[in-house]
């Protein structure tokens, strides 16, 4: 059971213990820690090990309400309404310096949830939330109006924008980045003022609610963050149709996308969507080939392949083929797959039983439909336990084929020779998602005018899965809209309010 697994794995931090003994069984609303009104709960577990780690409560529409009533009454009559935007910023320095102080707990937290290994929830989880907490700490007090030149005739009126909180948000979690899909969400809102309802995903809840746990130490006043742990067709679901919600982010699967965008129809809340991703990566035969075929590793297999942006079609110029085949099976064969708490390990299990049975599922569609497996193709051998899945490479793959249309979101690429260079950047648009792309070549022209072909939210060159809180990322086509991180994420959460102020008519003296 819950507490004997975690004890069990080696290596866990007492505060992580003690935080799983203690908490989970309570959520997050308007600053207390309450159960869910039905008493139901639900047990989030590890897929590494495959026991159950804790229970925690099972969110409804009765929480949601309570939650979005916690979070009205913060927007319109709480402290945080009369906080200036520097006090707002470092209540959000706050946070990320106590992120950054807790790193441990919360790595390990990711890792015993999610499965991925301790070393990367260390060196990229965590670092990427503590850096994006900052970064929009910075933004609190530069969310600025304008003044506009307008021209009525006779008449002097002076024109300027108010750039507003949108209100209450409710914010719904994927569990690929728990923390750090909840940070990219909380700090462009909380930075320009909004409250939220948050919702983790069902499979990784502990981050967030352990995060719920610090908030009022950085200052963040009761009931502007909420914590709602729940299932999505019944926490989400009534988080993306409530009455009294002003926006809904969320980021998941685009066919869950659709179902928030017609539930927010509702009351026309604002939406915007980070969904899907069968993103090409581009290998031309200029390119380092030894660089290349370690990014096109990387590409697919960070992460376990749970990435939006898994660079999951790997189209290769047939001359540079026989050179970069060998090296990405000979990679894909090298990994250590093993439970994230073990430092040896470099890929641990996917998430839950349901990512393995889809997974392994694309893996026979694929070989029935008469693709050829390179590398992997199913279960490893020496691991009897947890939800564990080989890095897989298909060669011999026809554009019709389920696996290279559809998105795995595991460890599983793709390869596709290409002889015209021409017609790779069509090849790689041939898909319904447009979230990312790469390009690997040594010719710099080239390397720009594939940039602006790709249909694509972003492009690296030379690089895959490069982030920065700074930079902007969302989708085109139906992997979403909205760009959360950067500058761009201020738009998501502001709206525009145009006052006019009459100067009276123009004098003769041009006064
Ligand atoms: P996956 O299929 O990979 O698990 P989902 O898109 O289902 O991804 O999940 C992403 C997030 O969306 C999770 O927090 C999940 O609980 C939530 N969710 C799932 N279904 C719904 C729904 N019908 N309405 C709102 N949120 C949902």
């Amino acid at each position: 059971m819950a507490l004997a697994s975690a004890q069990s794995t080696s290596g866990i931090v007492p505060e992580v213990d003690q935080f799983i003994r203690s908490r989970t069984r309570r959520m997050l609303i308007d600053g207390k820690w309450v159960e869910s009104a039905s008493g139901k709960t639900f047990a989030t577990h590890n897929p590494a090990t495959e026991d159950i780690l804790a229970e925690v409560p099972a969110g409804e529409k009765e929480d949601v309400d309570r939650a979005v009533r916690a979070a009205r009454r913060a927007f319109e009559n709480g402290p945080w309404r009369r906080m200036t935007a520097s006090e707002r910023g470092r209540a959000l320095w706050k946070l990320a310096d106590l992120i950054e102080k807790h790193g441990e707990e919360f790595a390990q937290l990711e890792t015993l949830d999610n499965g991925k290994p301790l070393a990367v929830a260390r060196v990229a989880d965590v670092p990427l939330v503590v850096d994006h907490f900052r970064y929009y700490a910075g933004w609190a007090t530069k969310v600025e109006g304008e003044t506009i030149p307008v021209s009525i005739p006779g008449q002097r009126f002076l024109n300027y924008t108010l750039r507003e909180p949108v209100g209450v948000v409710g914010q719904i979690i994927p569990w690929n980045f728990p923390l750090l899909m909840a940070a990219w969400k909380l700090g462009a809102a909380l930075a320009c003022g909004n409250t939220v309802v948050l919702k983790p995903a069902e499979q990784t809840p502990l981050s967030a609610l352990r995060l719920g746990e610090l908030l009022e130490e950085a200052g963040i006043p009761a009931g502007v963050v909420n914590i709602v742990t729940g299932y999505g067709e019944t926490a989400g679901a009534a988080i993306a149709a409530h009455p009294d919600l002003d926006k809904v982010a969320f980021t998941g699967s685009t066919e869950v996308g659709k179902e928030v965008m017609r539930a927010a129809t509702g009351n026309l809340k604002r939406v915007s969507l980070e969904l899907g991703g069968k993103s090409p990566n581009i290998i031309f035969a200029d390119a380092d080939l030894d660089e290349a075929a370690v990014g096109a590793a990387s590409a697919i297999y960070f992460n376990h392949g749970q990435c939006c942006c898994a660079g999951s079609r790997l189209f290769i110029e047939q001359k540079a083929y026989d050179k970069v085949m060998p090296k990405l099976i000979d990679f894909s064969q090298k990994v250590k797959l093993g439970p994230g708490m073990d430092p040896a390990t470099e890929m641990g299990p996917l998430v839950s039983s349901e990512q393995y049975q889809r997974v392994t599922g694309y893996l026979a569609a694929g070989k029935q439909e008469g693709a050829r497996v390179a590398a992997g193709g199913g279960r490893p051998k020496d691991l009897s336990k947890g939800y564990f899945v080989q890095p897989t490479v298909f060669a011999d793959v026809r554009p019709d084929m389920k696996v290279i249309r559809e998105e795995i979101f595991g460890p599983v690429v793709c390869a596709i020779p290409f002889k015209d260079p021409s017609e790779v950047a069509a090849a790689g648009n041939d898909t319904t998602y447009g979230l990312a792309a790469a390009v690997w070549t040594r010719d710099i022209g080239k390397a720009h005018r594939m940039a602006e072909t790709l249909r694509a939210g972003t492009v690296w060159i030379n690089c895959y899965n490069v982030f920065d809180a700074a930079s902007p990322f969302g989708g085109y086509k139906q992997s979403g809209f909205g760009r959360e991180m950067g500058k761009a994420a201020l738009d998501l959460y502001t709206q525009l309010k145009s006052v006019w102020v009459n100067l009276g008519p123009h004098g003769d003296n041009g006064q």
